[in-house]
């Protein structure tokens, strides 16, 4: 069996929702950042953990999962955060630009149908902060028909933890991949 895909979120993964107070964590430093949709004197201000990246490839250099970006940055997920932690360049996932005001539309995750079609019936780890219940029941039920399937969900305002990529090795581990390898 192929290896799990990673599908990798940015906002509430990598870099964490301020808190109430505008704080974010000691551990992040902050970048600016010009996506490909704005001009170069209207950047956004982001938040990166240095760490991410050596985390990130650490699980990556295993080889066992193909890593993807699967984030509302798109394309400016590999050319602009995807560097400022020492990643190389990654896939994306081409997701639409829906016009929504929440990010469950339908009670579940807005790019779990397009996720969905396509992973088609290959096994994915997918770290993203915002499923609901109904994004771990279809995780539940791709498993249950023979695909693989973790959703791990951090807290958007802590983000990443190594606990999380942990968690990851440990299932990938145990994957019908890793075990033909
Ligand atoms: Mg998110």
């Amino acid at each position: 069996m192929r290896p799990p895909y990673l599908l990798l979120d940015i906002d509430g993964v990598l870099i964490p929702f301020p808190n109430a107070d505008g704080s974010t964590p000691a551990t992040h430093a902050r970048h600016d950042v010009v996506p490909a949709d704005r001009s170069a004197d209207n950047p956004v201000t982001v938040w990166l953990n240095p760490d991410h990246g050596r985390l990130l490839m650490d699980v990556i250099r295993t080889g066992l999962v193909t890593p993807v970006w699967c984030t509302s940055w798109r394309l400016d997920a590999t050319t602009l955060i995807g560097p400022l932690l020492g990643l190389p360049p990654l896939p994306h996932v081409d997701l639409p630009s829906p016009q929504i005001t929440t990010s469950h539309p339908n009670g579940y995750l807005w790019k779990r149908d397009h996720v969905d079609d396509w992973l088609a019936d290959a096994p994915a780890v997918w770290i993203d902060d915002d499923f609901t219940n109904l994004d771990h029941a279809w995780a539940a039920e791709r498993d249950a028909k023979g695909a693989p399937t973790l959703l791990v969900q951090p807290d958007p305002h802590h983000g990443l933890q190594p606990g999380h990529l942990t968690e990851l090795r440990t299932w990938v581990s145990q994957s019908p991949a890793a075990r033909a390898a």
